[in-house]
């Protein structure tokens, strides 16, 4: 049994679809059952949303549109502030809203969802009235200058592993830019972005402005995706959806950022400093249970220090104390669902199959009171170049291990998988630290730290992992688009034509 809870009214939480300002119902009834994954049980139902919902929150997304996009980007910051002001007196609700329905230890919702979510919804309510167009210097008589006009309706699609987090990295420079929006978020962890969707309204962010309904991606998020009056999709999930999310929104050209899947490789040099090296690598791979899309899963190792390495690596991932998510003393959660534990399991088996060994873990912890959750132990396993744990994303507490001789093989290893999203260098040489950064076939590249990130700094990737950026000012052009204005003010312009 779960922990009680001690800011969470289950029965207060919104259970509807947040349409027009309003708290509806779906239009044919279908509820979603939502669970704890600590131990599988129900923490409630929520209304579902299925196409004609969408089309519905559309509708009220395109009304909305001209008046939110005519107020002054300083009165959208100012109610972002607000929002952050009521946020952060329901703080301890939030962490615990997050925690229950996510199974991130409560340990992490205080120290990273919930404050990440205010830093970068401040963040963008600070950009608001930041974003400027530019003059171009054109012939003399003319005046070009280039505003930044918001897209209009966005549609955006996030996934479960971070639901707080992502409505800041999502909400907030769209709104900032003066768009509004229907957010559908996953169906297995709804709850904390209904509970933000009742703070916006309640701040006195207008109606239709944000709408959210959470469904189920066949449906719901098939229809966003798809909808003719949607002018761009901000997606974040795997890359199979995303070459869905592509598909479906082809036939009205819609915008499209993908924020996509991840193998991160995670590489330490022979110079590493070996205590931070094994400490870095451990929360690149562990921390969310490696639920992360940066996570750094693939470990390569250079073969001078890979023993010495591994056996600290191996006692920290054994020390590392699973349990009861709400348990300030938890360091690692079950993983989101019992259909996801079992994905993850699969690739054990693979790993045997493929003739590596499992360093450590490779199970579900026998330990009491764990048994119903869906728990898995930090997994260390040996991989080589083309195995399938080498190159697939897991999404679970489960780092692959390769050793390399020098730095030309380190550079190619990371590069070997079609992703390009996180990843990692430990060194203490300088110039090596720049030059494989630099080599390295992804977005973010940490040198000496890892999963490092910053509302102002880009956070996207390259190949499989997709392509445009959320965060950082690029993000905002993502959410704006520019419109060249050309005024003659003082040109003659001989004719044409002339007659
Ligand atoms: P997913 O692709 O299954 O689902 C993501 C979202 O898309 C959910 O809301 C889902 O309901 C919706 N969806 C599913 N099918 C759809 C369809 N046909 N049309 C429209 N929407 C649809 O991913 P997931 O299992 O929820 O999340 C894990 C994946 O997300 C991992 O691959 C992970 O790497 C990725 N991820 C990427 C980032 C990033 O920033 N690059 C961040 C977090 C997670």
């Amino acid at each position: 049994m779960p922990s009680s809870l001690k800011a969470v009214d289950i029965n207060k939480l919104p259970r509807q679809l947040f349409i027009g300002g309003e708290w509806v119902d779906g239009i044919d009834g279908a509820t979603i059952s939502v669970t704890n994954p600590f131990d599988n049980s129900e923490i409630c139902r929520i209304a579902e949303a299925r196409a004609a919902d969408v089309d519905r929150a559309v509708a009220a997304a395109r009304a909305a549109f001209p008046a939110w996009a005519a107020v002054p980007a300083s009165e959208r910051a100012r109610l972002m502030h607000k929002l952050c002001e009521k946020m952060e007196s329901c703080f301890d609700e939030l962490a615990e809203l997050e925690t229950i329905d996510t199974g991130h230890p409560i340990k992490d919702t205080r120290f990273l969802d919930v404050p990440r979510t205010l830093l970068n919804f401040r963040y963008f309510a600070g950009m608001a009235d930041k974003i400027d167009g530019r003059q171009v210097p054109v012939e003399s008589g003319f005046l070009n200058v280039v505003k930044r006009q918001p897209v209009g309706v966005v549609g955006q699609i996030v996934p479960w592993n971070f639901p707080l987090m992502f409505c800041s990295w999502k909400l907030g420079p769209a709104l900032a830019a003066g768009n509004t929006v229907v957010m559908k978020p996953s169906e297995i962890t709804p709850l904390s972005t209904l509970r933000l969707a009742e703070m916006m309204h309640e701040v006195g962010f207008p109606a239709g402005v944000v709408n959210i309904v959470p469904g189920y991606g066949e449906h719901a998020g098939q229809r966003l995706a798809e909808h003719p009056d949607v002018n761009k999709i901000s997606f974040t999930g795997s890359t199979v959806t995303g070459r869905k999310i592509i598909a479906a929104s082809a036939d009205n050209l819609k915008r499209v950022s993908l924020e996509l899947g991840g193998k991160g490789p995670n590489i330490v040099f022979e110079d590493a400093v070996i205590p931070a090296s094994v400490g870095g690598s451990a929360f690149a791979i562990f921390h969310n249970q490696g639920q992360a899309c940066i996570a750094g899963s693939r470990l390569l190792l250079h073969e001078s220090i890979a023993d010495d390495f591994l056996d600290k690596f191996i006692t920290l991932a054994e020390s590392i104390r699973l349990g009861d998510p709400l348990d300030p003393a938890t360091e690692m959660g079950p993983l989101t669902s019992p259909m996801h534990q079992q994905r993850v399991l699969n690739y054990l088996q693979v790993c045997r199959d493929e003739g590596n060994r499992i360093l450590t873990g490779g199970q579900a912890p026998q330990t009491p009171g764990l048994e119903t959750g869906n728990f898995l132990q930090p997994t260390i396993v040996e991989a080589k170049l083309g195995d399938r744990v080498f190159s697939e994303e897991v999404f679970g507490p489960f780092v692959s291990v390769t050793r390399f001789s020098d730095e030309a093989e380190a550079i190619a290893l990371a590069n070997a998988t079609e992703y390009g999203l996180g990843s990692g260098l430990w060194t203490t040489n300088l110039a090596r630290a720049h030059r494989v950064a630099d080599a390295i076939e992804a977005g973010m590249v940490w040198v000496n730290c890892y999963k490092r990130v910053h509302p102002g700094s880009p956070f996207g990737g390259v190949g499989q992992s997709g392509f445009g950026r959320d965060l950082g000012s690029e993000c905002l052009h993502e959410y704006t688009e520019p419109k060249s204005i050309w005024i003659n003010y003082d040109a003659q312009i001989p004719p044409y034509y002339p007659r």
